[in-house]
């Protein structure tokens, strides 16, 4: 199995990537990706601009150094902000990368999921509707590879179950007719909303537009890699998903499982 998300030392994880290794190691992993968040916007808990350099050349070591059964994959978790598009599309198309994440984290300059703060500002009915817009748009923007944790506006408990048929449809075209992968999240499991992302009757839906899908534990611990992941396992078996989407130099793949 593989673990394509994973955030170290260089962005808000607390260990060294030799330690995420040994662990995918004794798991035994065929393949695992790190994917340190970049972001266009300063905040504490990623990398900017001026970090890509080291990052860059810790990745080259990293792949050197980590030459075991278990193969490393050079990811980035890349924020998405509508109004930078080209900017980002001209730092990413100059990186060595295996895959990009796009993930949405901020609805506007609110960092929704640092906190609780800012919920009670919104109708929660808009609150969906202005992230999956987003997440649709970020489809479209042809910056990544893989969308991440699709349903993480649910991360505190505010669920919304009925009425969001139409969008979410609208996503799910956007991100099948752009070729792009989903990732199965497992870390939501340890958030108020006790669940993966995405929740399995929103992976249901992802199965049925044909949407490939990437497995990441989200770890920030070496001790969180591949977390849950038998779960996940017969959960995308269940829904019907016989193989798991990797990808190189940003070219996708596909191993069975
Ligand atoms: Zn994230
Ligand atoms: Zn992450």
């Amino acid at each position: 199995m593989i673990d394509y998300h994973i955030h170290t030392s260089l962005s808000d994880g607390s260990g060294e990537h030799r330690e995420y290794y040994n662990e995918a190691l004794r798991l035994g992993l065929s393949e695992m990706g790190f994917s340190d968040h970049f972001c266009l916007r300063p905040v504490p808990w990623a990398m900017g601009l001026d970090d890509l350099p080291a990052w860059k050349k810790r990745m080259q070591q990293v792949r050197k150094e980590c030459s075991g059964s278990c193969r490393v994959k050079t990811g980035l978790e890349v924020d998405y902000f509508p109004e930078r598009e080209e900017e980002l599309k001209a730092v990413l198309d100059g990186l060595p990368l295996d895959y990009v994440i796009g993930s949405v984290h901020f609805l506007g300059t609110w960092n929704f999921d640092s906190s609780l703060d800012g919920y009670d500002e919104w109708d929660l009915r808009h609150l969906y509707e202005y992230y999956y817009n987003l997440v649709t748009k970020a489809a479209e923007s042809g910056l990544f590879d893989v969308i991440g944790h699709l349903d993480l506006v649910k991360k505190f408990g505010h669920r919304l179950a009925d009425g969001l048929e139409k969008i979410i449809t609208k996503t799910l075209e956007a991100i099948s007719k752009a070729g792009l992968a989903v990732e199965l999240n497992t870390s939501g499991r340890n958030k108020p909303c006790r669940d993966f992302y995405p929740s399995y009757t929103l992976l249901e839906q992802c199965y049925q537009f044909d949407i490939p899908v990437t497995l990441g534990s989200d770890a920030h611990n070496p001790g969180d890699v591949g977390q849950y992941f038998p779960d996940a396992i017969d959960m995308l078996k269940k829904i019907g998903y016989t193989r798991i989407a990797v990808f190189e130099k940003r070219q996708i793949g596909f191993i069975p499982f």
